[in-house]
């Protein structure tokens, strides 16, 4: 099954000049979902992870499928003010400005093993921001997973010293 023809281009969204993955087809193809978790599952599991940490809106979709998949917990990360209890955050630069994350200060103990999970890697900013959220907790990160990755933005580099996989790449 090619997963590449359930993903439809967008051009000029969000913004004019920017191609954009819609991945909704792929969510609503019950054989593709299926196929995107289920590599996931493959991919890291020998990886010994006991939570799926996940930014929102769209790495819950697949976080939350995974983890149910994998039989381990779950972690959301939101925007500032959208987390009920106490939270540690993050800020992050992106190419324009910085953004914030946050997780519930309980959320991941120190030594914890750790899969990061996406639906996309675009230039890699919003992982790395996870990817230091996570760490800041003394959690070990074992691995980072996305559906999507696009390949000519380079943003895999920074994450070489980490198991990191995708399972659809866009040159
Ligand atoms: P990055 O931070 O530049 O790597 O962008 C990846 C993040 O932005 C992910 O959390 C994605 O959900 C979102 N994103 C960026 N570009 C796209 C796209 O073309 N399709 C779907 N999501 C995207």
């Amino acid at each position: 099954m090619d997963l590449r023809k359930l993903i439809r281009d967008i051009p000029d969204y969000p913004k004019q000049g920017i191609l954009f993955f819609d991945i909704t087809p792929l969510l609503g193809d019950p054989e593709g979902f299926r196929r995107a978790v289920d590599a996931l599952a493959e991919r890291f599991a020998a990886s010994g992870a006991t939570k799926i940490v996940a930014a929102e809106a769209r790495g819950f979709i697949f976080g939350a499928a995974l983890a149910y998949k994998m039989g381990i917990g779950f972690v959301p990360v939101r925007k500032p003010g959208k987390l009920p209890y106490k939270t540690r955050s993050v800020s992050y630069d992106l190419e324009y400005g910085s953004d914030t994350l946050c997780m519930h200060e309980d959320a991941l103990l120190r030594g914890e093993k750790v899969l990061v999970i996406d639906d996309l890697l675009a230039t890699g900013g919003t992982l790395s921001g996870v990817v230091k959220l996570v760490e800041e907790f003394g959690a070990a990160i074992v691995g980072i997973g996305v559906v999507i990755e696009l390949t000519f933005l380079n943003g895999k580099q920074q994450f070489s010293t980490y198991d990191c996989e995708s399972i659809l790449q866009i040159a």
